[in-house]
């Protein structure tokens, strides 16, 4: 039988005549995480990689190349994007050609480099029960899931791209994780309301406004009419000041309300390794609560905060 990713380049070599490119992942010049790969060449597909590498959610590119008929490799997080741009009919479906796969966790860079003090050389990863092995320079080293997963991947809660087209090797559940610490949302909520607020300024002292997190979102669409440089009205001055920093924060998780995938590329590209995921993460419980919905789930369903009612029956339960 053939493996995943020999499977996955064979799907790809007969779909790629009837479209104008297939993204996917390949080795990028560090060892620790692959880079997107654009195909329009068959040549290149020989480039392709799959592995717990493949942290990028590749979904983010969609919107700007909507208009072409493109296809795109999906992990279960980011089938999960996918399918709430369809939902918010910010890409069409007939154009889009998704391979699925399942995906056994996403190793954190960051993690592996402090926990296994490696870097440059990792030639391969693998995933087997509770453990990854990383084999670098001709040796094999190991770490428990807890220590070198990403956070989104403790939590997972579908491992498999369950909207696709193509659906590459076999079926299975999220990664089992033994060891995994007590999540940042979990410890914030089990505090008060003014450590809470003492937390998140605390942290956005160390935010340096680089904005990495809103332009990996896939889901952050406003472009050019981004809150943070509008001027008219004024949502977010320049002085650095954590209050300001948080208001962008704020504006990005309410725009994200219900519609954010967890998918951790605000994190993942975030400099200064800010837990700002656990403000989307908290107002998706949230919607979840009120409204049973996860987003990313249903390409039929309407994302409850699209939709308008006089009378919101879900809200007066809660007495609110
Ligand atoms: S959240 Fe799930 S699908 Fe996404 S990378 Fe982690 S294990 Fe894979
Ligand atoms: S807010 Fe963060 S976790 Fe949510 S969809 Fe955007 S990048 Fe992904
Ligand atoms: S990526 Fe991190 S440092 Fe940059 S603006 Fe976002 S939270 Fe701040």
């Amino acid at each position: 039988m053939a493996s995943p990713i020999e499977e996955l380049k064979t799907a790809i070599r007969q779909a790629l005549p009837d479209l104008d490119m297939v993204i996917a992942w390949t080795a990028g010049p560090d060892s620790l995480s692959h880079t997107p790969l654009f195909i329009t060449d068959a040549a290149d597909i020989e480039r392709i990689e799959w592995d717990s590498r493949c942290s990028q959610n590749l979904a983010g590119y969609l919107t700007s190349l909507r208009g072409k008929k493109v296809g795109i490799v999906a992990k279960g997080c980011d089938a999960r994007t996918i399918v709430e741009l369809l939902q918010e009919k910010l890409i069409d479906r007939e154009d889009v050609t998704i391979f699925g796969l399942h995906c056994q966790g996403a190793v954190d860079a960051r993690k592996v480099r402090t926990e296994l003090k490696v870097g440059r050389g990792v030639q391969g990863v693998t995933i087997d029960g509770g453990a990854a092995s990383f084999a670098v320079n001709g040796e094999t080293q190991t770490a428990r899931l807890g220590q070198v997963l990403q956070e989104k991947c403790f939590r997972c809660t579908g491992a498999d791209a369950e909207v696709c087209d193509h659906f590459i090797g076999e079926h299975g559940q999220p990664p089992q994780v033994d060891d995994a610490p007590v999540s940042t949302l979990d410890m914030l909520e089990a505090m008060g309301m003014e450590d809470r607020l003492h937390f998140w300024e605390d942290q956005m002292t160390k935010c340096i406004r680089c904005y990495a997190c809103r332009s990996a979102c896939p889901l952050c669409v406003c472009q050019d009419h981004c809150a943070a440089q509008s001027r008219d009205p004024h949502w977010v001055d320049q002085t650095d000041h954590p209050r300001e920093k948080l208001m962008f924060q704020a504006l990005h998780a309410l725009h994200t309300a219900g519609r954010c995938t967890e998918c951790g590329e605000c994190e993942r590209a975030c400099p200064m390794d800010l837990p700002i995921m656990t403000l989307k993460q908290a107002l998706n419980r949230q919607i979840k609560d009120i409204f049973d919905y996860q987003a990313g789930t249903d390409p039929d369903k309407t994302p409850p905060l699209f939709q308008f009612r006089e009378e919101e029956e879900h809200i007066k339960e809660r007495k609110w």
